[in-house]
């Protein structure tokens, strides 16, 4: 039952700075197994950035992330901690998969390499078993179609399923995504939350960056409002959008919802 109950993610203290611009001021956070976690606020408050420090994307300038049984650790606090963090970031790589909002496939690789790729680099797994789990994962995300197909022959929509598709052959024990729909024409925006909403439902879990409101009342059973470096509000959809405590949040959906 203790076990059942510690966090995937927990994270202490973190702050972020680039130079004297103060990212992120204190951050602290626990994420449990099978949450979906929408994390929604306006332009430049530092959503990116937390995803980003979460991946290891980001030095951490000072607090502690703890994930997947590693820490990473603020620099400012001991600079030895950059080799520790670089170490337990191998590790964090494994676990912590992520989305972006402009999908990142490879180019001049089909959507099956794209899929397979991670594994059979990183993992050295077996090909032909590769093969047959990424054309699964591909038929889970309505793709498996496209298999051969190259990343340009493809919609928007269905390049970021491929995306998604390509972050669990990894089987990573959370999902990062960052506004995976804002770089996408509205036609297209529905499939994706369709595959993302799968995901939930079959207990993935999340930390989804996003401007879909409707996706974070729906799906998400927990949404933080971050504004200025600071998570302002963090409860259910519910306690957030309907009954927000702070003037902030309150602004900012009289704007937007
Ligand atoms: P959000 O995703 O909420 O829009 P970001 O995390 O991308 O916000 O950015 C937060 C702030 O940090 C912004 O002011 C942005 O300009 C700044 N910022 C982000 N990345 C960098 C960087 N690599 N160097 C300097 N400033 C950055
Ligand atoms: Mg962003």
């Amino acid at each position: 039952m203790a076990e059942s109950r510690k966090p995937v993610i927990s994270v202490h203290d973190l702050a972020k700075n680039y130079g004297e611009l103060k990212v992120l001021r204190k951050i602290d956070m626990d994420i449990y197994k099978g949450e979906v976690v929408s994390v929604i606020g306006p332009s430049g408050s530092g959503k990116s950035t937390f995803l980003r420090c979460l991946n290891y994307l980001e030095e951490l300038t000072s607090g502690e992330i703890d994930i997947g049984g590693v820490s990473l650790k603020g620099i400012d606090e001991d600079k030895h901690n950059k080799k520790l963090n670089e170490k337990a970031a191998k590790v964090i790589r494994k676990n912590v998969g992520m989305v972006f909002q402009q999908f990142n496939l490879w180019p001049h690789k089909t959507v099956l390499e794209n899929v397979m790729e991670c594994p059979v680099q990183v993992k050295k797994a077996n090909k032909e078993e590769t093969k047959k789990k990424a054309m699964e994962l591909l038929a889970r995300v309505g793709m498996d179609g496209k298999a051969d197909a190259y990343p340009t022959q493809l919609s928007g929509g269905q390049q970021q399923r491929v995306a998604i598709a390509r972050t669990l052959a990894m089987e990573p024990e959370v999902i990062l995504f960052d506004e995976p729909t804002s770089a996408l024409d509205p036609e297209f925006v529905g499939e994706v939350l369709n595959v993302m909403k799968d995901l939930a439902q079959a207990g993935m879990t999340m930390i989804v960056v996003t401007h879909e409101m409707g996706f974070a009342a729906e799906v998400a059973n927990r949404v933080c409002f971050m504004d200025g470096g600071y998570v302002i509000e963090d409860g259910t959809p519910e306690e957030v959008f309907k009954h927000p405590k702070s003037d902030r949040a309150k602004q900012f959906f009289s704007k937007i919802l």
